[in-house]
């Protein structure tokens, strides 16, 4: 039979990878709270103007890469692409201009790009994402770029290179757009097709073309950090200021323009050697005109998005360390059918009480139950048979070391295990203080 296979550029996680991003999403939303940024959840799919409109007409994510979905006989909406766009508009549709500055918002989601798959980049992808609305100081901008400096510290990365560049305003863009015009124009014909198209529309989007031949005339176009107005270029100067302060290293990049539209002023990359073309972990940068496309209203904003899945194979790559996975506190065996209904009961009382038990759903007998207990890592089994229901004396044993204690099957049975299991945990504590005090 023809088996059907998931899409292509998806991916499935399986429990064997779960901690993993476990572990990223944990201290990615444990760095951002610290930073004093709230979730915020929105929906997978927007109206398609509503990407169109903030990300821009002549970007490839709009113009070859948005999965637009539609229902028998309502409306088209896009999943997005990106995290951006549907945050800003729920911050406008709820009201949260009106409330105190900065508001300070982080998410964990998917996206959804129909790009060429490679590694690590897929179509459907997950980022961790920052917004900030409300302030235009240099110092936000200092302020988000080490929030995700601090993730990727946290996580164990090394070797994560920060570039920055500012790519101005409208008003100091207009006259870097026309210099890249004049630049551009006599190439026109040996540009690509959707390069002629942006050479009109969108010059600075060339700088951004994946095509050898484009980046190849692209080399010596003139730079913007040559144009910024005197705002502009006080801005950048203070945003490399307090990175300073902050003892981020950074490098400018002239040549970082980002693929999407909205930005204004600063923007950043994070970039890790060595896991190939894709070697962009997180982008972001200031986006004060968004706003004001969607609602009227002039409020600066800027965030940035991680890309998770280049986050996890960094680390991997890094050999970075990663949360453990939850074993099993007690697995209980059981032989005869009273011994089974007395195994549940207890099953139940331990769960109750927050530890991790499990116990025979297949039928077993006892030898294949412990070797089902080993195999998912028990620190405890119990067996219980018809003599230890009869006498309510039992044995737990320590699946590590082998040792059996005696337990009563009473009601005083929870807690006489969660002593043991604290004793079996403080044990592993005492090992590491005495193998700590013998290195040194
Ligand atoms: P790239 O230049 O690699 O295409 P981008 O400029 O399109 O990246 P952004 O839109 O800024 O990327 O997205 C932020 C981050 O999300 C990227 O830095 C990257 O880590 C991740 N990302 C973007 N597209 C993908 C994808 N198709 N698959 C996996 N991760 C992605
Ligand atoms: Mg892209």
């Amino acid at each position: 039979m023809a088996m059907i296979q998931r899409p292509k550029g998806t991916a499935d996680m399986l429990p064997a990878q779960a901690y993993k991003w476990h572990t990223v999403e944990k201290l990615a939303s444990d760095t951002a709270e610290m930073f004093g940024f709230k979730e915020i959840r929105v929906p997978t799919f927007e109206d398609t103007a509503l990407f169109i409109r903030s990300v821009g007409e002549t970007t490839d994510v709009v113009q070859k890469e948005m999965f637009t979905v539609s229902a028998t006989g309502d409306d088209t909406f896009t999943l997005r692409p990106e995290g951006t766009a549907g945050v800003m508009r729920a911050v406008v549709e709820n009201g949260l201009l009106n409330e105190a500055f900065p508001q300070k918002l982080y998410y964990i989601t998917s996206c959804f790009r129909h790009e060429n798959v490679q590694k690590g980049r897929l179509r459907e992808f997950h980022q961790f994402g920052c917004e900030m609305v409300g302030s235009a100081d240099a110092r936000a901008d200092a302020d988000v770029i080490s929030l995700a400096k601090n993730l990727m510290d946290r996580v164990g990365l090394r070797d994560i290179k920060l570039n920055i560049n500012s790519i101005g305003c409208p008003t100091c863009r207009a006259k870097y757009q026309q210099a890249l015009r004049d630049y551009f124009a006599p190439h026109r014909e040996t540009l690509c097709d959707t390069c002629k198209e942006r050479l009109e529309k969108n010059p600075m989007r060339l700088l951004d073309c994946k095509s050898p031949i484009c980046r190849g005339i692209a080399k010596d176009a003139p730079l913007i950090v040559d144009y910024l107005c005197e705002e502009c270029d006080a801005h950048f100067k203070a945003l490399q200021k307090y990175l300073s302060l902050m003892n981020i290293d950074f490098e400018i990049n002239p040549r970082i323009v980002r693929g999407l539209d909205y930005y204004t002023r600063t923007v950043f990359e994070f970039i890790a050697e060595g896991i190939g073309a894709q070697s962009t972990v997180c982008g972001g940068g200031r986006y004060d005109g968004l706003l004001n496309e969607l609602c009227g209203k002039q409020v600066p904003a800027l965030g940035f998005g991680m890309g998770l899945e280049r986050l996890l194979l960094t680390m991997e790559q890094q050999n970075c360390d990663f949360m453990e996975q939850k074993t099993c506190d007690i697995y209980i065996a059981s032989m005869g059918q009273a011994a089974a209904e007395k195994a549940m009961g207890l099953a139940m009382e331990l769960r109750d009480e927050g530890f991790y038990a499990e116990y025979d759903l297949m039928g077993r007998g006892i030898k294949p139950q412990m070797k089902y207990a080993d195999k998912i890592g028990s620190k405890f089994v119990l067996v219980i048979g018809d003599s230890e229901l009869e006498s309510g004396d039992a044995k737990l044993k320590n699946m590590a070391t082998g040792e059996q204690v005696p337990v009563k099957l009473d009601g005083k049975f929870v807690e006489n295990f969660s002593n043991e299991l604290m004793k079996y945990m403080f044990k592993d504590i005492d090992g590491e203080l005495e193998s700590l005090m013998g290195k040194e």
